[in-house]
């Protein structure tokens, strides 16, 4: 039986009226001092077709929210995480011709998995919405396949090297994709772009290109690689 988490922290909301994610104080996911203003942008991924879509660059600021939604499972980080995405996703369905969308998230590694206890995307797509219908339950599942190290604690050239070949698409995740579902896949945050491109690696070999990438954040690095908006 699935949870009806979304249920019960509606509930949770009225009982006692949510805080600011940073500082604490009585608002609704973020205080307007603490709010990062989104800028969406389309900036261009090194080795990649597709343009990448982000509207937050991860700084110290914006890197706490992620931190409280990824490690802390606060659901009022991954609810203003999701809000970010999907505005982008509402972007992105004006330059892809689809009627339904299907979202494949970059995975987190294995022992990111079991040390959380849960997969930090998963909370973050829960919370999406879209203007076309969302394909949900059925689809693609990415996963890691080998130990990717601290990707924190490397630098970017040796980052590209260790994701190289790990992901692949889960056996038995895969069905029958209609040709007008869009595929988008998604992250939270990219700093150099190497699990993205490795993601599409991994659904290019079953034969599957997303329509579109989207992250809420991107490191500022990317960020300067931003394109004319069309
Ligand atoms: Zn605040």
């Amino acid at each position: 039986m699935r949870f009806p988490s979304i249920d019960i922290w509606e509930i949770e909301q009225l009982l006692s009226p949510s805080r600011c994610i940073i500082c604490n104080r009585y608002a609704s996911e973020l205080c307007l001092p603490c709010s990062p203003t989104p800028s969406p942008m389309r900036v261009r991924l090194p080795r990649a077709k597709q343009p990448l879509l982000s509207s937050l660059i991860y700084d110290d600021h914006v890197a706490k929210i992620v931190l409280a939604a990824k490690e802390d499972n606060s659901r009022l980080a991954q609810f203003y995480l999701a809000k970010q995405i999907s505005a982008l996703v509402a972007h992105a369905t004006h330059h892809i011709d689809v009627s339904s969308l299907l979202f494949i998230s970059v995975p987190s590694t294995s022992r990111a998995i079991t040390a959380r206890g849960y997969v930090h995307m998963d909370r973050i797509t829960r919370f999406l919405t879209s203007p076309l219908p969302i394909v949900r339950g059925a689809g693609v599942t990415l996963q890691s396949d080998k130990r990717v190290r601290d990707q924190s604690k490397v630098h970017s050239l040796q980052r590209s090297a260790n994701v190289q070949g790990g992901f692949s698409v889960r056996r038995g995740s895969m069905t029958e994709i209609a040709p007008d579902v869009g595929i988008i896949l998604l992250d939270d945050v990219v700093t150099t772009g190497s699990s993205m491109r490795e993601s599409i690696r991994a659904l290019n070999t079953v034969g599957i290109e997303p329509d579109a990438l989207i992250s809420a954040c991107i490191s500022p690095r990317l960020a300067s690689n931003r394109m004319v908006p069309s």
